[in-house]
């Protein structure tokens, strides 16, 4: 008997194999073409700048229309790192991302993630300067955010480009900080501007006690550093006033704002322009 069993477990594995596999190639076929077909956009989530009390920052998010749905870069950009495919979806993603910011306001900087293949197959310091000069974006516009696993193999090469595009006045920063096995170790490795703190905090804030523990002690770390800190997935008022009351610097989520379309996220810009400009009236 138990043998039937594990074999009827076998093949139902080997079933459920075929199909993810099915599936995968399928995902990976049709993204080889989604370039050229336009089916890949760019969607803008603005960061809010809490001493500032306006949009500091915006972070570009890739999305794949396909097939009548839109696919999740969760879902498409292992495959697409995995295929290698990620090289020039990541060149388009920052071209994009960095032609878009030139009609923003001058003082608000956008905001590209960056896959640690990106490092390894190309010469990423030529293509961000190439981006930024196409665009005519300047260098101090830019930030560019990296997760833990680039770090990991604790590569001097990797390091090496992070100082250049650094030196140029590119921002550097640590996404979802506090995910990976040994992130204190990275804060050490290299002088990010800004840490980004996984948004898997915020989420269990009001049960728990330890997420909020956590959250104040990255941002003092932060500080002590001479790192801005933004929350990432604020998605309440008591979330928003906690890390508002630990010092953090910045805050993204769905409270704010969601990721809107490049038109949309220009009006929302443009109107907040506006409000400080007739404010800076009244008050003058
Ligand atoms: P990420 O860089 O940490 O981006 C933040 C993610 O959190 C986005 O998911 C955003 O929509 C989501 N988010 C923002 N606020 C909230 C909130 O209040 N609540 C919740 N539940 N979620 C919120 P998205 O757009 O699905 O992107 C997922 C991840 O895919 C990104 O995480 C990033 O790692 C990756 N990704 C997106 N675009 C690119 C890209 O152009 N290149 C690369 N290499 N990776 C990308
Ligand atoms: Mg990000
Ligand atoms: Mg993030
Ligand atoms: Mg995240």
């Amino acid at each position: 008997k138990a043998k039937s069993e594990g074999r009827s477990t076998y093949h139902f594995f080997e079933a459920g194999m075929d199909a993810d596999l099915q599936q995968r190639r399928s995902i990976e076929a049709g993204l080889r073409l989604a370039l050229q077909r336009k089916e890949l956009r760019l969607m803008y989530q603005p960061l809010l700048g809490l001493a500032e009390n306006r949009v500091t920052c915006v972070e570009a998010l890739l999305r794949w229309d396909h097939e009548g749905r839109t696919i999740s870069p969760t879902e498409f950009i292992p495959i697409a790192e995995e295929t290698g495919l990620i090289v020039v979806i990541g060149e388009w993603v920052l071209r994009e991302a960095c032609k878009t910011a030139t009609s923003w306001p001058g003082d608000v900087r956008v905001a590209v993630n960056l896959s640690p293949i990106q490092f390894k197959s190309r010469d990423l310091l030529g293509l961000v300067k190439s981006a930024l000069s196409d665009a005519r974006l300047p260098p101090t516009r830019l930030e560019l955010e990296i997760t833990e696993s680039l770090l990991l193999a604790d590569n001097d090469a990797n390091l090496k480009v992070l100082h250049e595009l650094r030196a140029m006045g590119v921002r550097i920063s640590m996404d979802d900080f506090g995910t990976g096995y040994s992130s204190l170790s990275y804060l050490r490795s290299f002088p990010f501007d800004k840490i980004k703190i996984d948004r898997s905090f915020m989420r269990d804030l009001t049960g728990r006690g330890d997420s909020q523990a956590i959250i104040k002690a990255v941002i003092g770390l932060g500080q002590s550093l001479g790192m801005s800190t933004t929350a990432e997935g604020v998605e309440t008022e008591e979330q928003l006033e906690m890390v508002r009351a630990h010092g953090a610097s910045e805050v993204q989520g769905f409270l704010f704002s969601p990721p809107l379309p490049p038109a949309a996220l220009a009006n929302l810009l443009h109107s907040e322009a506006t409000k400080h400009q007739v404010g800076d009236k009244k008050a003058s």
